[in-house]
């Protein structure tokens, strides 16, 4: 397997970009490798710079829903394109984005398009302080969501007092209104709510986290932080980057029953541009600007193009509900390949997501799946990449199905897991 010109360009990348990537989560370091260059993809398949052929369980992290490069999306975006780039001021596909978004998601009465996830949790959490007058919010160890200076936090040794940045240039000011608890762990929110009754803003959740791999909600916890939130008048923010459009078209909301009061959307609504959105109640949304007094704006909010490409893929997959099923069943033969042959492992899965870690215990939250062995984790992923198969170069990363994963894909894949595991080579420190 030849990656030369990978190799080549990654040299040539690190002199002039920071760890040779323009977003950390492309890089190989943590399982010992240079990032492969990807010259095209289509449907399923993504092609690197030196022609090899992969199945794709990256998905670019999760907008890849129908495959790459579907033909009716990429229909939408060149007729876009051929009126223009932008325009700086309203259009129609943003009007239709909003009613779309009001139809799937019933609880996002009104919604603000922007630009990237980051963008829309800031301004998520924005409104809400905005609407409650409250300085705090709660937010869980291991979710992310996006990389604003509030949200780069860590529990320090006393969760509740002494949180702390989780990157250097965030400043210990700028995090002493996040409050830090556990995911899964009723108990730690409690603790913080009765700490500050009055001064907590919102809750803000991955309703099934996926940024620490996927770890799904036990059984009422969203229940659970939706009840906690209406005894004490703070909003719950259901952070839907990843769940939007993935679990269910009305995401893991309507999965799971659980109505959050604001949504933040990512990744799938832009259908591989760049696009987000937040949004609520109308009486809460009310308050955004020009209408209220929680500023927030944007040169390329809503830009035609990227509003194209959501647009395009969310008809897509509203006119075909039973992907949903689908994507299901795919996922679930890989599961049952990996229980079949893994050892030492534990798979969460649900829909299209999915985690495989290399731990001997189940995982239910940020500590049991940093007990990962991602030394182990990364011989699996090197073993699997010499195959042409493509997961995601971390751990602590979600396993992506999509539409155009063919029954040989899968077969080919499951085969390879089979393999693997069978040479006995999934120890740690290989
Ligand atoms: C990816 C992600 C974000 C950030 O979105 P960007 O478009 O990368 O800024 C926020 N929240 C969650 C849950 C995510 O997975």
């Amino acid at each position: 397997m030849n990656d030369a010109t990978s190799k080549l360009l990654y040299e040539r990348a690190c002199r002039h970009l920071p760890g040779g990537v323009n977003s950390p989560v492309r890089s190989f370091r943590s399982v010992g490798c240079t990032p492969r260059f990807i010259a095209a993809a289509h449907g399923s398949h993504i092609t690197d710079v030196d022609g090899n052929e992969m199945i794709d369980y990256v998905c670019s992290w999760g907008p890849g829903i129908l495959g790459h490069a579907h033909p009716a999306v990429l229909e939408k975006v060149k007729s876009a394109c051929d009126a223009g780039l932008t325009y700086g001021a309203p259009t129609a596909r943003e009007v239709e984005m909003a009613e779309l978004l009001s139809e799937l998601i019933p609880s996002m009465e009104v919604s603000r398009l922007v630009s990237s996830g980051t963008e829309a949790v800031m301004s998520a959490i924005r409104v809400a302080r905005g609407y409650t007058g409250r300085d705090k919010i709660i937010k869980f160890q291991g979710c992310y969501h996006g990389h604003s200076d509030g949200l780069l936090v860590k529990a320090g040794s006393a969760a509740l007092t002494t949180n702390v940045p989780d990157s250097a240039g965030v400043p210990a000011d700028f995090v002493r209104h996040t409050l830090v608890a556990q995911y899964n762990d009723e108990q730690s929110v409690r603790d913080a709510f009765e700490a500050n009754p009055d001064g907590i803003a919102a809750v803000i959740v991955e309703p099934v986290a996926a940024n620490m791999g996927v770890v799904l909600p036990a059984g009422g916890f969203l229940r659970f932080l939706r009840e906690i939130t209406h005894k004490y008048n703070a909003l719950l923010i259901f952070d839907e980057v990843i769940t939007g459009f993935r679990l269910a078209l009305g995401g893991a909301q309507e999965y799971y029953g659980v109505t959050p009061d604001l949504t933040t959307l990512g990744k799938i609504i832009g259908g591989g541009m760049p696009v987000g959105a937040y949004g609520g109640k109308a009486e809460i949304m009310r308050s955004v600007s020009p209408d209220g007094p929680v500023y927030q704006a944007g040169t390329l909010s809503g830009n035609p193009i990227a509003t194209a490409a959501g647009l395009a893929t969310l008809n897509i997959l509203r006119s075909d509900p039973d992907i949903y099923r689908r994507l299901e069943e795919k996922t679930q033969r890989l599961k049952a390949a990996f229980l079949s042959a893994g050892r030492g492992i534990h798979i969460n899965q649900v829909g299209s997501l999915m985690s495989v870690f290399f731990t001997d215990r189940p995982v239910v939250d940020y500590a049991s799946a940093a007990a990962s062995d991602t030394a182990a984790y990364a011989g699996y992923f090197r073993y699997l990449l010499e195959r042409n198969i493509y997961v995601a170069p971390s751990q602590f990363e979600a396993l992506f199905v999509s539409d155009a994963h063919s029954d040989e894909d899968l077969e080919r894949t499951c085969q390879v897991i089979e393999e693997y595991f069978s040479h006995g080579i999934c120890l740690s420190g290989n």
